[in-house]
């Protein structure tokens, strides 16, 4: 726009009026300027600035890289064109410093001839607040993608709803296509719409207007996304809900993760409530019944079975609705069960080619499967999972089915693997107890039989043994005067052969019968004990010149009688087996937490450790009935006795440095 005006008029316009840098130049430069320019340029005084260039006070370059001289050439040239042009320029202060400049160009027509009138609005804090403006909308817009966080913004009025690009995103739905509060109410999960809309209720009714909520929204796939949503409620003067603005955030991974950690729970707990109910059964069809129940119900197969074979081969199967399982044994012929082939569940799955059979029998981890192939026409998917001895043999499979074979996860297989390995420890343990029952069982009715043959025999060896010692007696009592010398000699043999098998019965019988020996422990003074067993003695003590040092002896749990008898054995052995000095027999006891020591000293002849172990096995004898009298049952039976009290027996010895007999009688 060209004016004719006056120069005077122009200065008015110029210097009272504007609040923008005003100046007019031409090729010789500035013509005249106003306050606003000097100041805006940073000089001294308005004369400093006349007859310079506008171009002077520009930076070498602008925003756009081209250089500050080149450009202002064009916009000369523009300028000179008639109309109005508005740019923006970068400008310099005379102290260095830049700032951006919204310049307004228009040419006048002056008394002197054509010159360029300029306005500079400085935006550099303007702009510096547009870029800060726009800065901030690219990091939110960032933040709201990346993090999946949708916009929405509900005008109650209109019932219009502002929702963002990533809420459209979500939901799989071209931006700008959701608009209405509809929008989002026809993709609530069905099972959540009414709680969803319920929160709105209860919250447009209180008078809180914080508001959260959590439900499904149906993405355009079909699929559901699980969608946290916070809002805040903005309501009129008379507190009417207005508008309701908020966030969506899609937390879809972090259910299915929390779905799937409480999946793993309740699996744990099931596993643990397995192990527990397993770990107290005894029979296997228990087991395998427990085992079916607990997995189907962890992973959710109509239909779980145990198959078995070695030994004995069984299946286990529990149906969901009926609820009933089948155990078969077929032990008929248990050679012909311990290979695989003669267990039917291993047939079938290999004829239907899911494992070989050399697999199935050596290899077991190569074939945990999971197959569409049914394994009986009725079934669908199945899941199985082998059970192995710790050598890594087959002992038979555990199994899932009736589930389409893309309902088991990889999960489910963990779940069966780990399953898989309890039951076998399971399986090897309820073998091995079995077959150490059967093994005790047979020991203790072998044991229980010689105990009755020993007692039995003993017991009716007595009475002709009985005749023949009195026969002897009448013998010798009423013909000793008609036999000659031999003849006597003969009959005392046989008297005293007669009297040793009496004292050899006397201890068998002895023996048998400690073990037959039913009577509870009860309190003991073992200072009694000993006491009587040198009653018994008191003979041989006497014509030894044996001494029995001892003190302060406890009270134990114990039989008193078997123990006098115990003491009286080791007193007597000490004695018997004394060397030439009169035996000094010693007795102590040191206590520990579950049992008392005592120790039985003498100072005789000792015994050759190689015969400690042998002197406490029945008949074992280390010297001659003819010179020192015997049975060797003596021992024998303070082993028995000691270990019906709960302890063992030992010797300590050597040749000629006397014996220290220990033994234990527990608490
Ligand atoms: P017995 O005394 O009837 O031979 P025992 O069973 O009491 O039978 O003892 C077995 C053997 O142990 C004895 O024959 C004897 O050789 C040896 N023996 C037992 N006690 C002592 C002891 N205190 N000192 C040395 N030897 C002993």
């Amino acid at each position: 726009m060209s004016e004719h005006l006056s120069e005077s008029v122009l200065r008015r316009v110029l210097f009272e009026q504007s609040l923008d840098a005003q100046l007019i130049f031409d090729e010789s430069g500035i013509l005249e300027c106003n306050q606003a320019l000097v100041d805006m340029l940073g000089v001294a005084d308005k004369s400093l600035l006349i007859g310079r260039h506008p171009a002077e006070f520009s930076p070498e370059f602008q925003a756009d890289g081209k250089r500050s001289s080149e450009l202002q050439i064009e916009v000369d040239r523009r300028a000179r064109e008639r109309g109005f042009h508005r740019f923006d320029w970068i400008h310099q202060r005379v102290n260095g410093e830049t700032f951006l400049c919204e310049v307004s160009l228009t040419v006048v027509q002056l008394n002197t001839g054509h010159a360029i009138l300029a306005a500079w609005h400085d935006v550099s804090e303007r702009k510096a607040a547009q870029e800060e403006l726009e800065r901030i909308r690219t990091r939110l817009e960032l933040a709201l993608s990346g993090g999946d966080v949708g916009l929405w913004d509900w005008d109650m009025d209109t019932d219009e709803v502002y929702y963002s690009d990533q809420f459209h995103r979500q939901i799989g739905e071209p931006p700008g296509t959701l608009s209405q509060y509809i929008d989002w109410q026809s993709r609530v999960h069905i099972d959540d719409l009414a709680a969803a809309e319920e929160r709105l209720k209860v919250l447009f009714a209180s008078n809180r207007n914080h508001y959260e909520s959590t439900f499904r929204l149906r993405h355009s796939s079909g699929e559901y996304r699980w969608i946290f949503s916070r809002g805040q409620l903005f309501r009129d003067p008379e507190g009417r809900p207005k508008r309701l603005l908020g966030i969506h955030l899609n937390i879809t991974v972090q259910k299915e993760n929390e779905q799937r950690l409480n999946a793993d729970l309740h699996r744990s707990e099931i596993m643990l409530q397995t192990l527990e109910s397993t770990l107290r059964t005894t029979s296997l069809e228990d087991l395998c019944r427990i085992v079916c129940d607990q997995t189907r119900c962890m992973i959710g197969a109509h239909i779980a079975g145990v198959d078995l074979y070695r030994g004995h081969c069984t299946t286990v199967e529990l149906h969901e609705r009926s609820y009933s399982f089948k155990y078969q044994s077929f032990s008929a012929n248990k050679d012909a069960l311990d290979d695989v082939a003669a267990c039917p569940f291993f047939n079938t799955l290999s004829r239907i080619g899911c494992v070989s059979q050399e697999e199935m029998q050596t290899n077991p981890d190569t074939w945990n499967f999971c197959t569409a192939t049914p394994f009986r026409p009725s079934l669908r998917g199945l899941l199985a999972c082998p059970l192995t001895d710790g050598d890594g043999k087959t002992l038979g499979a555990i199994w899932l089915s009736d589930k389409e074979i893309g309902d088991f996860n990889p999960s489910d297989q963990s779940v069966l693997r780990q399953l898989a390995y309890i039951v076998s420890i399971l399986i090897v343990r309820l073998n091995a107890e079995s077959q150490l029952r059967s093994k005790t069982e047979l020991l203790d009715a072998s044991n229980e039989e010689l105990k009755q043959f020993a007692y039995a025999a003993s017991h009716d060896l007595q009475q002709p043994l009985r005749a023949i010692s009195n026969y002897a007696e009448f013998l010798h009592e009423d013909y000793a005067a008609i036999l000659d010398e031999q003849g006597k000699r003969f009959l005392q043999l046989q008297i005293a052969a007669a009297k040793r098998m009496k004292k050899l019965i006397d201890d068998l019988l002895q023996y048998s019968r400690v073990s037959r020996d039913e009577t509870d422990r009860s309190e003991v003074d073992f200072q009694n004990v000993v006491h009587e067993a040198m009653r018994m003695l008191d003979v041989d003590i006497e014509e030894s010149g044996a001494e029995v040092r001892f003190e302060h002896l406890p009270v134990v749990r114990g039989i008193e009688s078997r123990l006098a008898q115990l003491m009286q054995n080791l007193i007597s052995n000490a004695i018997k087996y004394r060397s030439d000095a009169a035996p000094i027999i010693t007795i102590r006891v040191i206590e520990n937490s579950t049992h008392w020591e005592f120790e039985v000293s003498d100072n005789g002849i000792g015994i050759d450790p190689k015969f400690h172990a042998e002197i406490f096995q029945v008949f074992r004898r280390l010297h001659d009935g003819n010179k020192i009298e015997g049975t060797g049952i003596g021992l024998a039976l303070c082993k028995r006795i000691v270990q019906r009290h709960g302890g063992e027996i030992w010797v300590e010895s050597g040749p000629g440095s006397g014996s220290s007999f220990y033994f234990q009688i527990s608490k």
